[in-house]
């Protein structure tokens, strides 16, 4: 078998070569890894987004103290879809007091 023989300067240009691709590999390995993260990051903020939303969308009865007789009332998870379907603030005043607010409001017309 027969050595192969370089020079000293050809032995020194292959290794920069090597050298080169070597950094450019790296450099290219870096970029891709850049881009993973990127995506992971957007994958995490877009899965956090639909939790979010998630959680916007359920409901569970909440105990709320009327303003008015300060009794404490439950808000019920369906009249606190339905308030925020229609923008509303939540109720003050539990159902009875709006009750009777309606029925004086009523007598006085
Ligand atoms: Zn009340």
């Amino acid at each position: 078998m027969e050595e192969e023989h370089y020079t000293m300067a050809e032995l020194l240009a292959m290794e920069d070569e090597m050298k080169i691709r070597e950094a450019e590999l790296a450099e290219q390995r870096r970029l891709e890894e850049k881009e993973k993260q990127k995506r992971e990051k957007e994958l995490a903020k877009q899965a956090a987004l639909e939790e979010k939303e998630r959680l916007a969308n359920i409901f569970e009865d909440k105990t709320l103290k009327c303003k008015k007789c300060e009794k404490d009332f439950i808000w019920s998870a369906s009249e606190q879809k339905f308030y925020k379907e229609k923008g509303f603030f939540r109720p003050s005043i539990c159902k009875e007091c709006r009750a009777g607010m309606k029925t004086i409001n009523n007598f006085h017309k």
